[in-house]
Formats: C-alpha cells, sequence, structure tokens
C-alpha cells in the first residue's frame, strides 16, 4: 500500500513552491524506504520548477540531493539495511541493459534513464524528488553514504558532487595536472575540493575576486578574475583541464586558448543558446571541447567513498521548508556560500 508523506512541491510554473502531500509507492521486493533528513537544492531544480528547460510536469516535488535513514528494506533487498545512511542522486532507474548501463554508465542509459523527480518511472507514475519526508527507491540506485559523512554536507554531493567528480576523473585530475575550475558557485566550489583532493594544481577563475579567500581555503592553489583581461593572457596555454560550471554564454575561444595542447575544456553547465566556435581553436593544439552528465551508480559511490576518505563535504547554508523560494531568488542571485540544504524535519 502506499503511503502519503509531506513534500514541498511546485504546483505549477514559475509558481511558489509549497507545502503539499503526496503518495509513495509500497516498498517493493527490491525498495528501501529512505527517510530523508537533508535535501540539497540544486540550480536544476529551479530550472525544472520554472519549465526553464521546456516541458514538465506538475505538480513538481524537485530534489535529487538526498540524504537520510533506511527505514525499511523490500524482502530481496540485499545492499542496504535499516538505520543505513543512503542517499539517492539525479536517477531512480534506468534500463540496465544497453551497453551504457551495462557498462556503469546508467546516466547515458540508450533509452533515457528515469530522473529523480519529474519524470515517468516504469510503473507510469510521476517521480517526486527529495524535498519530502521519504522516498521509495530500488536498491540499486541507493548510494550508501559512509559513516564519516555528516548526512547535511552529504546531500550534495548526489549531484554536485558527482558531476564534478566524474569528469576530473575521467580526463585523468590528479598529480601533475593543471585544473582550472570555471565558476565558484555550488558545483565550482565542489570541483575545487576534488580536483585538490585527487593531486592536481587548482585555479579557480570566477568573475571577479569576491570568493577569491574561500577558494583558496577549499584547495585552490590559484584564483584569478574572468573580468581581468589579463588573466587570458597570464594564463594561456596553462591548463590540461578547465572545468566550465557555468551556464552563461561563454567566449569558448578564449578559454580554449588557456589550454595547453591535447587539454580538455569540460562542460558541466551548459548556456540555453547554442554557442559559435570557431573551429581553429581546437584545431591548433589538438584541443578537445567536451561535456559531461553526473556519473554512473558505481563511480558515484566511489565519490561518496572517495569524500568521505578524504574529509569532503560540501559548504551549505542549512534552511527550513519554508525559505525555499527565498533560496530559489538567492540562488538566482549566486548568493550562496556554496549550498542550501533543506532540513526535511520543518517540511
Ligand atoms: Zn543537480
Ligand atoms: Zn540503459
Amino acid at each position: 500500500m502506499s503511503t502519503t508523506v509531506a513534500a514541498y512541491a511546485a504546483p505549477s510554473a514559475k509558481a511558489p513552491l509549497e507545502r503539499t502531500t503526496i503518495e509513495r509507492r509500497a516498498v517493493g521486493e527490491h525498495d528501501v524506504l529512505i527517510e530523508i533528513k537533508f535535501a540539497g537544492i540544486c540550480h536544476s531544480d529551479i530550472h525544472m520548477a520554472t519549465a526553464g528547460w521546456g516541458e514538465a510536469i506538475f505538480p513538481m516535488v524537485p530534489g535529487h540531493e538526498i540524504a537520510g535513514v533506511v527505514t525499511e528494506v523490500g524482502s530481496g533487498v540485499t545492499k542496504f539495511q535499516v538505520g543505513d545512511h543512503a542517499g539517492v542522486g539525479c536517477m531512480v532507474d534506468s534500463c540496465r541493459e544497453c551497453d551504457n548501463c551495462k557498462a556503469g554508465l546508467e546516466q547515458y542509459c540508450a533509452q533515457g534513464n528515469v530522473q529523480t523527480y519529474g519524470a515517468v518511472g516504469k510503473d507510469g507514475e510521476v517521480t517526486y524528488g527529495g524535498y519530502s519526508t521519504h522516498i521509495v527507491v530500488d536498491e540499486n540506485f541507493a548510494l550508501r553514504i559512509p559513516d564519516g559523512l555528516s548526512l547535511d554536507v552529504a546531500a550534495p554531493l548526489l549531484c554536485a558532487g558527482i558531476t564534478t567528480y566524474s569528469p576530473l576523473k575521467h580526463w585523468n585530475a590528479g598529480p601533475g595536472k593543471k585544473v582550472a575550475v570555471l565558476g565558484m558557485g555550488g558545483l565550482g566550489h565542489m570541483g575545487v575540493k576534488i580536483a585538490h583532493a585527487l593531486g592536481a594544481e587548482v585555479t579557480v577563475l570566477s568573475q571577479s575576486l569576491r570568493k577569491k579567500d574561500d577558494g583558496l581555503k577549499l584547495g585552490a592553489d590559484h584564483y584569478y578574475a574572468t573580468s581581468d583581461p589579463e588573466t587570458f593572457e597570464k594564463l594561456r596555454g596553462s591548463f590540461d583541464i578547465i572545468l566550465s560550471t557555468v551556464s552563461a554564454p561563454l567566449d569558448f575561444g578564449a578559454y580554449l586558448a588557456l589550454l595547453k595542447t591535447d587539454g580538455a575544456l569540460v562542460n558541466v553547465g551548459a548556456p540555453e543558446e547554442p554557442i559559435s566556435l570557431n573551429l581553429f581553436s581546437v584545431i591548433g593544439g589538438r584541443k578537445t571541447l567536451a561535456g559531461s552528465m553526473i556519473g554512473g551508480i558505481a563511480e558515484t559511490q566511489e565519490m561518496l567513498d572517495f569524500c568521505a576518505e578524504h574529509g569532503l563535504g560540501a559548504e551549505i547554508e542549512l534552511i527550513a521548508a519554508s525559505e525555499i523560494n527565498e533560496a530559489y531568488e538567492r540562488v538566482l542571485k549566486s548568493d550562496v556560500r556554496y549550498r542550501f540544504v533543506i532540513d526535511t524535519a520543518t517540511i
């Protein structure tokens, strides 16, 4: 039997979120019931709740940075026990049969993964996210949160952490590599921490020097303002990897010029409009302009274990559910250091 639980939902596109109730499915054979303790606010939540990325399903309960405690397990569950700390990220299912799923790249499932909220699951029901007190999820799409990580600072790792960890690993960030993180927000601050923990030399490229002290404290070795034209002169040909976390339109040519030969500019943020690029900016120096989207389930677990081992959590501002709408306004103004996290006990 399904259960009725409290949640915060956007009733329609652009409408303020408000308290409501939703149904969570009965705990199936392979499901776990997680009592959600904390849910991060990702910029994607705002894009989705305002239907900024096109058609969306309402009412919508956003939230794909979920951390909590397992309170019930199905009869066939083997990976979790009641009392375990568990998380849910951006997806709750995939086809599990395509080449990508078999390779642990469920995020690139050929049939499309089932997103944690605003999607339709295999059972035909709409998915609801983490701005809620409970969630039921297949154990194969739940993550173990190691004891060394507090649940509040762990929640944002489920999106911001894996979104930066996966490309940094794929493009071999590590000792001897120079990594630039473009943008010092929710994603960027995790990119700095993770790239530093991986052993890379880390440079932050941010619009201004406003957050310089924070950046250096979080593990950056250097910090430059992109509003200063001298930055682009000085850093020409410097980086093995540039991880762009910004979704505003960029002069891609100018950033590609900052790469070494064989360097890669990897986008995890995306401007809404198509870009225009002179291809000579990748031809000279055999450069790569690439993108990356979250990470697979196994890699997300690897990231959580890595973060626990290195003592890495997100920098957060804990808020009550009644402050979600105000928090959205502040995220849009980049006025958060560095992630809002909802205390779901206040829902
Ligand atoms: Zn996200
Ligand atoms: Zn698949």
